[in-house]
């Protein structure tokens, strides 16, 4: 990870350069600050500094044989401690080094990674993981050797307010007597969480949020978005990038489900059967994951079309393009077929599921939906 290619955060930057530059790297030091503001990120592209062999006065030169190495998180003298936890059939407790490729795969795939991305990563969603007393025991041990190939061992601790009480008395007497050339990177979310007698060993740097220029500006570079969905998720960030990344990815998924479901409904109101199979052949090829989450959003957006010609607007949560298109199609979706429609979604989405042929389910469902369609408002009494 190279310091350009890390969102804002330019007065840290610039400290941690410096530090390197001037040959004052410390022992031991500690990013802290908010979720997603790229403290992990600013710890890798610090050790990537430290190791580089034709360092740049403000960046790695990301071409030598060590940053090469760091590009793939491969490299010998750099080593990770993650919060962990029992998954599948495991027996003893585990340390990161049990997930050291998944780790790598989902850090490679996001340096914005957040905790609990982590943990759904792993197959583990609403649980908690741990850094436990071996893994402490393993970091010793680790440090203890030789650098292979830079002049420092450096370890990345990420989030140390993780660790249980044992753990932490064993990282602190590592802190308080250091094997020569060591650098711990530690990147915390909770500092209060810390023994304080760790943090008063530390050289301690806060990560602030992200100014929102600095989201909008990594937005664009990191997806080519659609300028509204940008600013909505700039917005919406609270200064975490990893937030205005989730939102923007969601957003930009709705998007896409608005799309296909104003498509068909109007293929299916103008009885269009040949397109309609065009559209089926296109959702056919998305995979099941994509077409079931496009069925829960069709069942929404009738839904609220529904409370809207019922004139339920208190219940309404449409963005501006839902309730754009629902002002012209709420009119057909009323009490004589909101019900039948309602089930040919969910019957489709349940043979979605089941691994039926998803060209037969989805022209199935188009030929319920042209039928109901045509279905006039009850008489009232
Ligand atoms: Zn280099």
């Amino acid at each position: 990870m190279l310091f350009k290619e890390i969102i804002g955060q330019q007065e840290v930057k610039e400290k941690l350069l410096r530090l390197v530059r001037d040959d004052r790297t410390p022992h031991a030091l500690m990013l802290f600050g908010p979720e997603g503001t790229g403290k992990l990120t600013l710890a890798v592209a610090m050790a990537q500094y430290l190791a580089c062999n034709d360092r740049q006065k403000d960046d790695s030169c990301g071409v030598c044989p060590s940053c090469i190495k760091f590009g793939k998180l491969v490299h010998p003298d750099l080593h990770f401690v993650v919060p962990v936890l029992k998954t599948g059939s495991m027996s003893a407790p585990p340390v990161s080094d049990d997930y050291a490729a998944a780790w790598r795969e989902a850090l490679l795939a996001d340096f914005y990674l957040t905790e609990s991305q982590w943990y759904e990563s792993l197959g583990a969603e609403n649980k908690q993981g741990i850094i436990n007393v071996k893994e402490s025991e393993t970091i010793i041990r680790k440090l203890g050797f030789k650098p292979y190939e830079s002049d420092y061992r450096m370890v990345v601790i990420w989030l140390p307010e993780k660790m249980n009480q044992p753990a932490a008395n064993k990282l602190l007497k590592l802190i308080e007597e250091p094997p020569e050339k060591t650098l711990i990177l530690m990147v915390s979310e909770h500092t209060d969480k810390i023994l304080a007698t760790i943090l008063s060993r530390t050289q301690l740097f806060h990560v602030p949020p992200v100014s929102e220029a600095d989201i909008r500006e990594g937005l664009m570079q990191y997806e080519q978005a659609d300028q509204q969905l940008v600013e909505d998720a700039v917005q919406r960030a609270n200064g975490s990038f990893s937030n205005a990344l989730q939102t923007l990815r969601q957003d930009e998924m709705e998007l896409h489900h608005f799309e296909l479901f104003t498509e068909v409904m109007r293929l299916c109101y103008a009885r269009d059967i040949i397109q309609i199979n065009g559209w089926v052949e296109r959702v056919a090829g998305v995979g099941r994951e994509r077409q079931k989450q496009l069925i829960d959003y069709s069942l929404r957006l009738l839904r609220e079309n529904f409370m809207l010609h019922m004139e339920n607007d208190t219940l309404n949560y449409m963005s501006a393009k839902e309730s754009e298109f629902s002002k012209r199609f709420s009119p057909f979706i009323h009490e004589g077929n909101v019900h039948a429609l309602a089930e040919a979604f969910t019957l489709a989405g349940n043979h979605i599921e089941a691994n039926g042929n998803p060209r037969i389910i989805l022209m199935d469902l188009s030929i319920r939906v042209i039928r109901l369609l045509m279905q006039k408002v009850p008489a009232a009494d």
